[in-house]
């Protein structure tokens, strides 16, 4: 059956404040389970906050070409919420004065976006060096005017990071939509072809692998391994680093837990397995995401959310470095899943 998105299926959970709700009543309410707040004041931890701006993750839209069980941004072909050329302008404007060095492009599926490489070409000009692109690999066997993205990445360096839920067709497919798993191996062989992710090779392509139902990640190193011997012995792919993430209990993989009747149980395993040493890397600390219509969040997850930045200044074409610098972080239960075991956020293991 064909996943559709939580809008076009018109469900609760289409609403943030719904999940809001979810998250905060029931187990956390009762007191069964703390407060993430609570939870990181045992060890002087809260409240979080942002320490100098790193990263800017700018998410260019909701389109994407699949519709993938788990997905935190309910990204689909309906999504219509596409970032303007104007707001890239904005954004281009801070990065000509901001200390970040890196520019992460994610979506929906980015490079859907019309403007997508005007963008890195201008961002390119602007100074940028360090691009990473979030890419699910089948949007570029998915029509001929995206075959060519690999050269384009090549041309900028950009690191590429895709997901690939596992390496077998059954679990990558139920996950993220019938022929997926032989269309991302067709894409992987042709970001080889031109250099990514050989060994040795400067253009760096990673993988991010994440659970394919209600259970946390294995071991980050050990994933990489099996990941590596299957792929390369199967199907002759080469890539660097995976990267292991936790589901966030948010958007449809909240739906999931839900329907699955899996919700408190995987609820209990994330505050199990909370690590306080984690707390101190979680991606907000040093990224501002940017939203497709310019707005700001501490982080993709606080954006699907719709829990602005706790600051003065809540727009791209108001940015102030020293007001957004120090400003406490906006927490809330779906924290948990960045702190759970080793930690991650968007980037894998993280201490
Ligand atoms: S998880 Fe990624 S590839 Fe899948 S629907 Fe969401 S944005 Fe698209
Ligand atoms: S969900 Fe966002 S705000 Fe919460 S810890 Fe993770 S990165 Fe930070």
């Amino acid at each position: 059956m064909t996943q559709k998105t939580l809008h076009k299926r018109h469900s609760d959970l289409a609403n943030s404040k719904r999940q809001l709700q979810i998250l905060s009543n029931g187990i956390f309410q009762n007191g069964d389970l703390p407060k993430f707040k609570d939870k990181i004041a045992e060890s002087n931890q809260f409240p979080l906050k942002a320490r100098k701006l790193e990263i800017l993750q700018i998410n260019v839209g909701y389109m994407c070409n699949q519709v993938c069980e788990h997905c935190h941004v309910d990204a689909g072909p309906d999504r219509k919420e596409i970032m303007t050329r104007e707001t890239m302008q904005q954004c281009l404007d801070v990065i000509k004065k901001t200390g970040a060095h890196t520019l992460d492009f994610t979506g929906g599926a980015p490079e859907m976006n019309p403007n997508f490489r005007w963008f890195v070409d201008e961002a390119s000009k602007a100074g940028i060096k360090d691009f990473i692109v979030r890419s699910n690999l089948t949007i570029i066997k998915s029509n001929k005017k995206y075959y060519d993205l690999p050269e384009f990445f090549k041309t900028h360096n950009i690191h590429v990071m895709s997901s690939m839920p596992h390496w077998t067709k059954g679990k990558t497919d139920k996950q993220r939509g019938e022929g997926v798993f032989a269309k991302s191996l067709a894409a992987l062989k042709d970001l080889n072809a031109v250099g990514y992710g050989m060994p040795d090779s400067n253009l760096r392509l990673d993988l991010v692998y994440n659970p394919t139902g209600a259970f946390l990640p294995g071991n980050q190193s050990a994933l990489e391994k099996d990941f590596k011997k299957v792929l390369l012995e199967e199907f002759g792919i080469h890539f660097h680093n995976l990267f292991a993430i936790t589901n966030l209990p948010i958007s449809r993989f909240l739906d999931y837990l839900i329907a699955s009747e899996n919700y408190e149980d995987y609820m209990y395993s994330l505050v199990e397995a909370y690590n306080p040493a984690a707390v101190q890397n979680v991606m907000c600390t040093n990224t501002l995401s940017v939203s497709w219509d310019g707005y700001l969040y501490d982080c993709d997850f606080n954006q699907m959310l719709e829990l602005p930045v706790s600051s003065k200044v809540k727009h791209i074409s108001e940015y102030n470095e020293s007001l957004l610098e120090g400003r406490k972080i906006v927490i809330s239960q779906h924290c948990y899943g960045c702190t759970a075991g080793a930690g991650s956020s968007c980037q894998g293991s993280v201490a």
